[in-house]
């Protein structure tokens, strides 16, 4: 049975997340189509975390302006959202004449994008922001900042969700065509049974898959080079105290900011990342050579004689595109497709796209809107967020994660939630809402009291329980003493 929809987005990252949001006040029917099991799998989980300011894009681009845009706002959004934001600043570091020639430029075409709070610091000035630090020059960004990204996606989606829109995990779209009344979407479920949607509006929010979904209308004007960033995770406290976001001076060559270090919110610090083009855009891989090279990065500026206490690795992929003719797109593209009126393409949404969400949410609803206006702000500051208890209101019962003091009562919430969504709980997914199993033992200490206390009080038999989704069951067999766990 084809079931209809006003709106169909693809993709539940951050971006297809705040669409869904934005456009959740107009009272439409809107679905969104994510293959995961959950929201934020893709790079909207898999990045360093930072709200930039907006001097690193080139101006006039779309990527300047949107990002400017989104860090002006992320602090009334992150206090709508009920969610962590802190306005570290940053510090980009640079130890010769040349570098400091780039920092200069680097400053002025920040000017030029009207970013605030732009500053050249000798040796003396960075020694005493960071004492930790190596670097001869520095320009300071007063307005960059850190975020969760687990919980900001997470938060958009459920936003969204108390708006109304429907989200369907475990969809991933194989083709879409033009009928008269819509555009027809067929998926196929993660069970391999097909799922048939027809929408007037449908918006490829797929990320490192937009693409993809780009080539099902029968067109190949772009192609898609997976560039994977790799990262490591430091134990916290294990390094002195870094406590904002510090960058190399970046290689224009390259396109990417290199390999910097970013503190968390939750007290960990971030070596990373790396950028190397993949073959496969799922290939999550970390490697061997790349991991030497981010303790060189790290050690570039932070002295030779660093150690570091690594408690994961990790990588996420940025949906590089090039034109048919290899020509690369360096800025976002947003363009509804002339031969398919109603189909929105989202492309190249890589970095700062995680701050640029809300802001690119914003024009794809102007787009939609005759009158090219953006949905009033109010509407969604004044929403009701009860159907979504925060994890941390619901502490209570035995502490199960001691690494990251998270009890029974945040486990058994974020499972909830998660069920709220339409998602289906797996270790992953409670990992991102309430941090169980994310500290220094990467649960090595928990896993199990975890998978008894979902068996017993969630309802999630042992045999079911996943890492993040059908394929990547946890346990298998009889243990030892013939329990079934
Ligand atoms: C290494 C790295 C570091 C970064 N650092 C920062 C940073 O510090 N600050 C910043 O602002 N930005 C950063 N970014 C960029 C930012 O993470 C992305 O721009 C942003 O997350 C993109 O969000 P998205 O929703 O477009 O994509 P995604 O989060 O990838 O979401 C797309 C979703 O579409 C789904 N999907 C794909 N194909 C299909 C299909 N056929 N059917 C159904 N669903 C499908 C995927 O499963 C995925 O969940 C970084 C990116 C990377 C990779």
């Amino acid at each position: 049975m084809i079931k209809e929809t006003d709106v169909l987005i693809i993709g539940a990252g951050a971006v297809g997340c705040a669409i869904a949001r934005e456009l959740s006040v107009y009272g439409r029917r809107i679905t969104v189509l994510e293959k995961e099991a959950d929201a934020g799998f893709g790079a909207s989980g898999r990045n360093s975390g930072v709200v930039h300011a907006g001097f690193n894009n080139p101006s006039g681009s779309l990527k300047a302006a949107l990002c400017r845009e989104g860090n002006r706002g992320f602090e009334k959004l992150a206090s709508d959202l009920g969610i962590g934001f802190l306005r570290t600043g940053k510090l980009v570091v640079g130890n010769t004449e040349r570098d400091l020639e780039s920092l200069t430029r680097l400053k002025i075409q920040g000017e030029r994008n009207e970013i605030d709070e732009l500053e050249i610091l000798d040796e003396e000035e960075i020694r005493r922001r960071e004492p930790a630090l190596r670097g001869k020059y520095a320009l300071w960004s007063g307005r960059t900042g850190i975020f969760d990204p687990f919980e900001y996606t997470l938060a958009l989606a459920e936003d969204a969700a108390s708006g109304g829109v429907r989200f369907l995990f475990g969809h991933e779209v194989k083709s879409l065509r033009r009928e008269q009344d819509g555009i027809r979407v067929l998926a196929e479920t993660s069970a391999g049974d097909p799922a048939e949607f027809l929408s007037g509006i449908v918006i490829n929010a797929a990320g490192v898959g937009s693409a993809r979904i780009f080539r099902m209308t029968g067109k190949d004007t772009y192609r898609v080079l997976p560039c994977r960033g790799e990262y490591h995770l430091l134990e916290k406290g294990s390094f002195g105290s870094i406590g904002r976001p510090v960058y190399p001076v970046p290689d224009p060559e390259k396109g990417v900011l290199g390999i910097h270090l970013t503190p968390t919110l939750h007290g960990n610090l971030m070596i990373g990342p790396s950028a190397e083009f993949t073959e496969d855009p799922e290939d999550m891989a970390n490697t061997a050579p790349v991991m030497e090279e981010l303790l060189a990065g790290a050690r570039y500026l932070l002295g030779e004689d660093c150690s570091f206490r690594l408690i994961r690795s990790f990588s996420g992929i940025r949906p590089r595109i090039v034109e048919k003719d290899g020509t690369p797109v360096t800025d976002f593209r947003m363009e509804e497709d002339p031969d398919l009126p109603g189909m929105i393409h989202l492309l190249g949404i890589e970095s700062p796209g995680i701050t640029a969400s809300v802001p690119i949410a914003k024009r794809v609803a102007g787009m939609l809107r005759e009158d090219g206006s953006q949905p009033q702000d109010r509407l969604l500051t004044e929403r009701d967020r009860s159907r979504f208890p925060r994890v941390k209101e619901a502490a209570g019962g035995r502490m199960i994660c001691r690494c990251e003091t998270v009890t029974e009562g945040e486990i058994l919430q974020a499972v909830e939630n998660a069920r709220k969504l339409g998602a289906l709980p797996t270790m992953k997914g409670i990992k991102n809402r309430c941090r169980a199993s994310m500290g220094s033992c990467q649960g090595g200490f928990c896993t199990l009291d975890i998978s008894r206390l979902l068996k017993d009080k969630a309802g999630i038999p042992t045999d079911r329980l996943t890492y993040d989704g059908p394929g990547s069951e946890l346990f298998t067999g009889v243990l030892k003493g013939g329990e079934d766990q």
